[in-house]
């Protein structure tokens, strides 16, 4: 399957979930399995952005451009980029389109999530849990700089999985090795994330939590020194010798929810 250009598969091989909102097979099998666990351990029923943000047709791309850009003829300063014959400026206040034939929400496996904040109080909780449950079921984040509801799923966007399907939604981490692709490569293996583990304690201490989520490899690591945070150099050693991402910080209760699950990839589910 697949050989088709930048969103020209026809709908009726994609899997509708609602209007507007269609998944190659693939992609929505893992989707399901993200919402089933969303909902299951924190109750939150995570959605698909209103309009074209699953797969997104490449008729929907160039209305999406329309709709939130402006057009001229002549390349004047502030144009992002030539298309269709014009040259081509966001709107203020109006969301960011790729050129059409480029977005990846054409490039098979893109989701834009509403409501990823709910998951927590706090959006740092929040994004800690999105971050995590999304690491687990495949899906990239942090791949469009600013956009934290924009995923973009790793795996084969066509195949089916066994565990998929069969109602008991059970997550087999890792049930074949998959093809990496070039980009898989040069992603890190692992995440990153720091913070003060005792804000009751007159000293509370910074820990720094290695960890990665589709396999449940963990391991914590302390400054040793009271209430100061990582220097950057530690943290610079730190992605280098772990093959981490950037570090972001979170919160001892969010880490504490990663190390569970982690914990339940390592206990085999
Ligand atoms: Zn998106």
């Amino acid at each position: 399957m697949g050989g088709y250009g930048n969103g020209q598969v026809p709908l009726g091989q994609l899997v509708y979930i609602g209007p507007e909102h269609y998944l190659l097979p693939g992609v929505n099998a893992h989707w399901q399995g993200l919402v089933g666990e969303a909902r299951a351990s924190y109750g939150v029923t995570l959605r698909i952005t209103g309009g074209w943000n699953g797969y997104r047709p490449l008729a929907a791309q160039e209305q999406y451009l329309r709709d939130n850009y402006t057009a001229h003829v002549l390349p004047v300063a502030g144009y992002e980029y030539y298309w269709g014959g014009r040259w081509w400026k966001r709107r203020p206040g109006k969301p960011k389109a790729a050129k059409p034939g480029t977005s990846p929400h054409g490039a098979y496996g893109a989701v834009d999530v509403a409501n990823w904040r709910d998951l927590a109080r706090t959006e740092r909780e929040a994004w800690a849990i999105f971050a995590a449950l999304c690491a687990k079921w495949r899906f990239a984040t942090q791949r469009v700089p600013g956009e934290l509801w924009h995923i973009e799923f790793t795996g084969d966007p066509w195949a089916i999985p066994s565990w998929a399907g069969s109602g008991s939604n059970t997550f087999e981490p890792n049930p074949e090795p998959e093809p990496q692709s070039e980009e898989d490569d040069d992603m890190p293996k692992n995440s990153l994330a720091t913070y003060r583990n005792d804000t009751t304690s007159p000293k509370p201490t910074y820990t720094a939590l290695v960890y990665n989520a589709g396999s449940g490899f963990n391991v914590e690591f302390t400054n040793g020194a009271n209430d100061t945070p990582f220097t950057d150099g530690y943290l610079a050693n730190l992605r280098a010798s772990h093959d981490t991402g950037p570090a972001f910080a979170t919160s001892k209760g969010a880490a504490d929810v990663i190390k569970a699950a982690c914990a339940k990839v390592l206990a085999g589910g």
